[in-house]
């Protein structure tokens, strides 16, 4: 979290800023996009040739066992001629038995096939060539033209001179056996031309797809940079003002749900702050209204009693002391919920009687308020036990009972009641005054509110009262609570987890102040 600096400012640090979502996004983009074009490049010129002949070789083998097998259909020459047509081969079979041979099939697919040009002598060459490389072989052949058409193997002597190159093909020449046990030697012949073509014709295409990709990929990279970076921008504007101490109501942007969610965080935290803010205004508006008029009785009571003679009466100083006691209480309060800002607060837990206490409170209360009219009554049942901070629940309580008298209707009645509930002991402080709101109900325990009313003097607190009563028992883990009614009273409530009285024998002890 930034902390302020030591004039107290939260300032920005104006150091080097790094780059721009926008920009960011747009590099990213660009780079990817030229990524996959090199890529594409690469793969189409470097290894087009390697995948072609991988392919091409893999679909000669497949198609020359398939010849093997389908020696056993009837329709074997309907079958050569739709393979040699589907494949664009030219396909040669022959029956071997001993040293002689026996064309089963010849059939072209295109002018220009070579198998059907090779010499006596090459296809010997070849047929040994295969079997010595296992029954399977690749090899390259120059369809050359003289006053006629020849072919010679890629790596045989140089072509006479005169004669000219019309093609390169690719053969491929097999060993196989067919169902009825026959030898087979198949050739299968395509041309090597074409691939030349395909590669122009693609690196053609690849120039104009890497345009097209990279003019899409900037489209792509500005839109949507823009669509991103634009909402955060705003609400950037937007949260810069609360640091000003302005809080717009509401910071809507719903082009993406994570800024969509951003929107109403700060929405939320704009509407925290402009409630802390109001509230915080309106307790110094109330506090110095609050101290200010004790402090004022204050001195012009003493300075009666100082100037005129006769004045010096115990009514006039126990205004006095009346005064100082609500100023040092008010003072008391506000330590008290510092105290729960800035430090850790702890509880000191021990054995006490949760009876014992609402009851000599009744009467402290009691003896307090009846010179001013007000009845406290007590309904405490058995003796009943807890395991808690009694400096704390002492608090809570007394704070209670102060609002209770403070709100208490025309009968100036307060009643504290102690009730048993299976393994739980139930305070109750309840009054018959005006009662709070249900609108109300929700917000009385947050810090500095105060149920909007006239300004009525010596019953108007600070607004802390419910705040250190809520703080205190959620230390405790406490269920509390209140059941209010406009003009028929409150019934404040906390419930804490009883102890059987033997533990309490077990573990007596005072509790310790815990800071
Ligand atoms: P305050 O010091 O103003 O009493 P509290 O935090 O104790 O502050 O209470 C918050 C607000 O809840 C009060 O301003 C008051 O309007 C309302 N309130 C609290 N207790 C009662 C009660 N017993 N009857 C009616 N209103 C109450």
């Amino acid at each position: 979290m930034k902390q302020p600096n030591k004039n107290g400012r939260c300032q920005q640090d104006g150091g080097r800023r790094s780059i721009g979502l926008r920009t960011k996004l747009f590099f990213c983009f660009l780079g990817f996009s030229l990524f996959a074009v090199a890529v594409l490049w690469v793969f189409q010129m470097l290894f087009f040739d390697k995948f072609y002949y991988a392919l091409t070789k893999k679909r000669m083998e497949s198609v020359s066992s398939f010849i093997a097998r389908s020696t056993a259909y009837a329709d074997f020459d309907q079958e050569m001629e739709s393979l040699a047509r589907r494949n664009a081969f030219c396909i040669r079979v022959y029956t071997v038995e001993g040293n002689a041979a026996k064309t089963l099939a010849s059939v072209d697919s295109e002018i220009g096939c070579v198998i059907h040009l090779l010499s006596n002598r090459q296809l010997n060459e070849l047929f040994d060539d295969t079997l010595k490389d296992g029954g399977r072989r690749v090899a390259e052949y120059r369809l050359m033209e003289e006053d006629f058409r020849f072919a010679l193997e890629l790596d045989e002597a140089a072509p006479p001179p005169g004669a000219q190159l019309v093609d390169e093909r690719l053969v491929y020449a097999s060993l196989e056996t067919s169902p009825s046990g026959e030898r087979l030697f198949v050739l299968l012949d395509c041309a090597l031309t074409p691939i030349d073509a395909t590669v122009i014709v693609l690196r053609e295409q690849l120039s104009v797809i890497t345009l097209l990709l990279v003019a899409v990929s900037l489209l792509l990279a500005f839109f949507l940079a823009r669509n991103i970076s634009d909402p955060l921008a705003t609400l950037n504007r937007a949260a810069k003002g609360l640091s000003n101490g302005t809080y717009p109501e509401n910071y809507h942007e719903d082009r993406y749900r994570e800024v969509e969610e951003l929107s109403e965080t700060l929405s939320t935290a704009a509407c925290e702050l402009s409630k802390v803010d109001r509230l915080q205004k309106e307790l110094i508006a109330n506090i110095s209204h609050d101290l200010r008029t004790p402090l004022t009785m204050i001195i012009g009571y003493a300075e009666v009693m100082r100037d005129i003679e006769g004045e010096n009466t115990p009514e006039n100083v126990q205004v006095i002391i009346d005064e100082a006691t609500r100023l040092s209480s008010m003072v008391q309060d506000l330590v008290e919920i510092s105290r729960y800002q800035n430090t850790k607060a702890r509880i000191n837990p021990a054995f006490f009687s949760l009876t014992a206490s609402l009851s000599s409170l009744a009467e402290e209360y009691a003896a307090l308020c009846a010179p001013k009219g007000y009845t406290v009554l007590s309904e405490v049942a058995e003796e009943l036990f807890v395991l808690a901070d009694q400096k704390r629940i002492l608090q809570v309580m007394r704070n209670l009972i102060d609002n209770a008298v403070n709100y208490s209707g025309e009968d100036k009645t307060v009643i504290l009641r102690l009730i048993k509930k299976d393994r739980v002991g139930r305070v109750e402080i309840e009054d018959h005054g005006g009662g709070i709101a249900e609108e109300d109900l929700p917000y009385i325990w947050d810090r500095y509110y105060k149920v909007e009313k006239p300004h009525i003097r010596g019953v108007v607190g600070s607004g802390l009262g419910l705040s250190i009563v809520r703080a205190n028992l959620e230390l405790h883990a406490a269920v509390y609570g209140v059941e209010s009614e406009l003009s028929r009273g409150s019934v404040f409530w906390f419930e804490l987890p009883l102890v059987d009285p033997p533990a309490l024998e077990a573990a007596p002890g005072e509790p310790e102040e815990a800071e």
